[in-house]
C-alpha cells in the first residue's frame, strides 16, 4: 500500500467505493465523478503507478476484467451505445490519479464527451513518416 494514494485506501476498506468486482489480482469500482453513468475503474490490488510499473500478467487481468464489465454494462439497464476504454499513462496523457487504472465509459450519441485533437491531426503524414516511427518502434521491440 502506498501512503497517500487514494486507490490503495479504498482497496485496504479505509475510503468508501461501490464496489463491483474484486479478485486476487485486480479490483473495479465506479468512478466518483462519472462521465456518464455506469463508468468504472479497474485497478490492480498492488499499487502500481504506470504501464512501466505494472506486470504483464496483471495487465492482461486488467483488460480482461474490463472486457467483462463492458459486457455487463451493454446487458445492463445502464445506458450505453457504446464503450470507451481509456488509460492514462503519466500527466501528459491525462493521468491524474498514480495507481494505473483502466476507465469503462459507457457513451451514447450526444454526451458531450469526446478527444480533442491538435491543430495538425487533418494533414495526414507522408508514408516515410509512418516508416521512420515503426522502423524506431521495430529497434526497440527487435521485430
Ligand atoms: P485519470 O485522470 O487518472 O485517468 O482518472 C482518475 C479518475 O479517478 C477520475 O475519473 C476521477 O473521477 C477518479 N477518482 C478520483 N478520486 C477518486 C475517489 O476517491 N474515488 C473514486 N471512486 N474515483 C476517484
Ligand atoms: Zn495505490
Amino acid at each position: 500500500m502506498e501512503s497517500g494514494c487514494i486507490f490503495c485506501k479504498i482497496l485496504a476498506g479505509q475510503a468508501e467505493a461501490s464496489m463491483v468486482y474484486r479478485d486476487a489480482q485486480v479490483s473495479a469500482f465506479m468512478d466518483i465523478q462519472p462521465v456518464n453513468p455506469g463508468h468504472v475503474l479497474v485497478v490492480p490490488n498492488t499499487h502500481a503507478e504506470d504501464l512501466a510499473a505494472l506486470d504483464t500478467a496483471t495487465g492482461r487481468r486488467i483488460f480482461e476484467i474490463a472486457q467483462q464489465i463492458a459486457a455487463a454494462i451493454y446487458r445492463s439497464d445502464l445506458r450505453s451505445e457504446g464503450i470507451n476504454l481509456f488509460l492514462a499513462d503519466g500527466e501528459a496523457a491525462g493521468q491524474d490519479v498514480f495507481h494505473i487504472h483502466m476507465h469503462i465509459v459507457p457513451r451514447f450519441d450526444e454526451d458531450g464527451f469526446g478527444l480533442k485533437f491538435g491543430p495538425d491531426y487533418a494533414n495526414l503524414p507522408a508514408r516515410a513518416e509512418l516508416d521512420l516511427a515503426a522502423g524506431l518502434l521495430r529497434a526497440q521491440l527487435g521485430t
